[in-house]
C-alpha cells in the first residue's frame, strides 16, 4: 500500500502548529528526564580520566563527568578545533540550509577545568592505561572513554577524490561543511538537466543509516521541483540485500521509491569509481564487476574505526565487528568487555546498533554514571538499549522519525504519530528541533 500523509499534514495551520507544540512538549527528542539512570550526589575523587575525541560523545561525557564528579582531573584529546553538526549535513547538501549553520567551536562547549590536549591518540595502551599522542606526549589514565568516532574510508574506493567533490556529477555528504555544499551544487546542476542519477550504499555499519535514504528522496524531489523528471533515471545501488536494517522501514522506503519511480540494484559494491569519465564499478559478492555511466553519483564511503582504535588491544579480535576494527564494549553498559576502566561513547562503539547523535543523547547519561558506580566500587547498573533515531526525510516539509532499539523494535516518542508516516511534524523536528537538542546533549543537560 502507497503510505498516505498523516492527519496532521491536511490540517488547517493554527491547528497543525497547536498539535506540534503539544508533540513537541512531549517528545523525549526535545526534552525530558532519562529513565534508567538513578540520580546521585557528586562523586569525590582525584581519579585521572582521559577522553579520546570531542566530538559529540566526548564533550556530551566531558560535561557530565565535570558535574557529577568532584575533583576528578579530565583530559580530553582531540586536534579538531571546529565542531560541527553533522546532522544538518543533508540539509546543507540539499539546498535547505546553508554550511554556517552546522559550523561551531569546540571551545565554547568544553566545561572549565578540562584539560585540552589538541593533538590525536596516535596509540591505545590498555594494558598500561596510557593513550600516547601523535606528537609522542604519553597520557596515563585511571578511567580511559573512547568517543574517537569513526573513519570514511574512501580509500577503499579505487579513484575516488574526496577533492573533486561537487564536480563532475560527484557527491558525498560525509566529509564535511564544504563536501555537503559542493554536494548541493552537484545536485542542483543534475536537477536542471535530468540524467542518470546514481545513489549508493556500502555493507559496513554506517554513521546515520538513514542519510543515503533522505539524499535519494530529496534528490528526486529536487529532480521534480527542476521539471526534469521525465529526463531522468535514479537508481539505488545498495550492497547489501537491503537498503535500511530495520525490515519494516525498509519495506515502506522501497514501497515508497517504488511508487516514485526510484529503482534499487541489491549486492552492487561500488567499488571503483573514473571521476573524468563519470563512470562508476560496481562488484557483486561473487566479485562480478559491471560499469554504470552516471551523471550524478553520491557515493556514500565504507566505515570503520579510526586506525589507532583498529590497532589497538581495545578493539573486537572476533565476531561481526571485528574486521571494522570497532570497539569492544558491553552493549548494555557500554563498558569495555576486557578493561573494565574502559568506556566508548558514540560512533566507534562496536554494537548491533546506534550510530546516531539520538543514541548519543540517550547514552552519554548511562556512560557517566557506570564510570561513575565503577570508581566508586559499584557493578556498572544503568542499561542502554541502543536507541536509534533517524528523522528520515522524503521531501522538503516533511519526513518519518524513525526510532528503534538494539533488536530493531520501532520505539516511538511522538505521542500520536506513526513513525511509518511522513509528517510535518517529523520534519520540524529535523528542521528546528534537532539542533538545539544536540547542543543540549553537548552541554550534558539532557
Ligand atoms: C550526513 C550525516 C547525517 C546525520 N544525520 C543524523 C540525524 O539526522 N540524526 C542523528 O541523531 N544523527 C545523525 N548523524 C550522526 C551523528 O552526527 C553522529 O552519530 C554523532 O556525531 C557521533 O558522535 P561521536 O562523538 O561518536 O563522533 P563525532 O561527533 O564524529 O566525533 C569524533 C571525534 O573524534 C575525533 N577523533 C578521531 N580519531 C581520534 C583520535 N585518534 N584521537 C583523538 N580524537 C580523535 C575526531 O576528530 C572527532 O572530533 C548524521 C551524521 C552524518 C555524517
Amino acid at each position: 500500500m502507497t503510505p498516505r500523509l498523516p492527519p496532521s499534514d491536511a490540517a488547517a495551520p493554527d491547528v497543525r502548529r497547536r498539535r506540534c507544540l503539544r508533540w513537541l512538549a512531549a517528545a523525549p527528542l526535545a526534552t525530558g528526564p532519562l529513565a534508567g539512570v538513578p540520580a546521585r550526589a557528586a562523586v569525590k575523587t582525584s581519579a585521572r580520566i582521559v577522553i579520546a575525541g570531542s566530538g559529540l560523545g566526548g564533550i556530551a561525557v566531558a560535561n557530565r563527568l565535570a558535574r557529577e564528579l568532584d575533583g576528578a582531573r579530565i583530559t580530553i584529546v582531540d586536534r579538531k578545533e571546529e565542531h560541527n553538526y553533522q546532522p544538518g549535513y543533508t540539509l546543507v547538501a540539499t539546498g535547505v540550509w546553508t554550511a554556517d549553520r552546522v559550523r561551531g567551536r569546540n571551545a565554547d562547549y568544553l566545561p572549565a577545568g578540562v584539560e585540552w590536549v589538541r593533538d590525536m591518540v596516535a596509540a591505545f595502551d590498555p594494558v598500561a592505561k596510557v593513550v600516547v599522542t601523535a606528537a609522542g606526549q604519553r597520557i596515563a589514565y585511571d578511567f580511559l572513554v573512547v568517543a574517537t568516532g569513526l573513519h570514511l574510508d574512501y580509500a577503499q574506493i579505487e579513484g575516488m577524490d574526496v577533492a573533486a567533490i561537487g564536480r563532475q556529477g560527484l557527491a558525498s555528504v560525509y566529509p564535511g561543511p564544504q563536501a555537503a555544499q559542493a554536494t548541493w551544487a552537484a545536485m542542483q546542476a543534475f536537477a536542471a538537466t535530468g540524467g542518470d542519477a546514481v545513489m549508493t550504499l556500502p555493507a559496513t555499519p554506517l554513521k546515520c543509516a538513514g542519510a543515503p535514504l533522505k539524499m535519494t528522496f530529496m534528490l528526486r524531489d529536487r529532480v521534480r521541483e527542476a521539471g526534469t523528471l521525465d529526463r531522468s533515471r535514479i537508481v539505488f545501488h545498495t550492497a547489501l540485500g537491503n537498503v535500511f536494517g530495520v525490515k519494516v522501514v525498509n519495506d515502506n522506503v522501497v514501497e515508497r521509491w517504488k511508487a516514485l519511480g526510484v529503482g534499487v540494484e541489491y549486492t552492487h559494491k561500488l567499488v571503483a569509481v573514473d571521476v573524468g569519465a563519470r563512470r562508476a564499478t560496481f562488484a557483486s559478492p561473487e566479485g562480478e564487476r559491471s560499469e554504470v555511466r552516471y551523471d550524478f553519483l553520491h557515493v556514500v564511503p565504507p566505515m570503520r574505526a579510526p586506525d589507532a582504535v583498529k590497532a589497538s588491544e581495545l578493539a573486537w579480535r572476533e565476531g561481526p565487528f571485528a574486521a571494522g576494527g570497532w570497539l569492544e564494549v558491553d552493549k548494555g553498559t557500554l563498558q569495555h568487555r576486557r578493561f573494565p576502566e574502559v568506556f566508548g561513547i558514540g560512533d566507534i562503539n562496536g554494537t548491533p546498533r546506534g550510530k546516531t547523535a539520538a543514541t548519543v543523547k540517550k547514552s552519554a547519561p548511562i556512560v557517566a554514571h557506570n564510570l561513575a558506580a565503577v570508581l566508586s566500587g559499584r557493578a556498572p547498573d544503568a542499561i542502554f538499549d541502543g536507541y536509534t533515531s533517524c528523522p528520515l526525510i522524503v521531501r522538503e516539509g516533511s519526513a518519518m522519525l524513525i526510532e528503534f532499539d538494539y533488536e530493531g523494535r520501532l520505539t516511538p516518542t511522538l505521542p500520536g504519530v506513526d513513525p511509518l508516516q511522513e509528517s510535518y511534524l517529523a520534519w520540524l523536528m529535523k528542521h528546528r528541533m534537532l539542533k538545539p537538542a544536540y547542543v543540549a546533549v553537548l552541554k550534558g543537560r539532557v
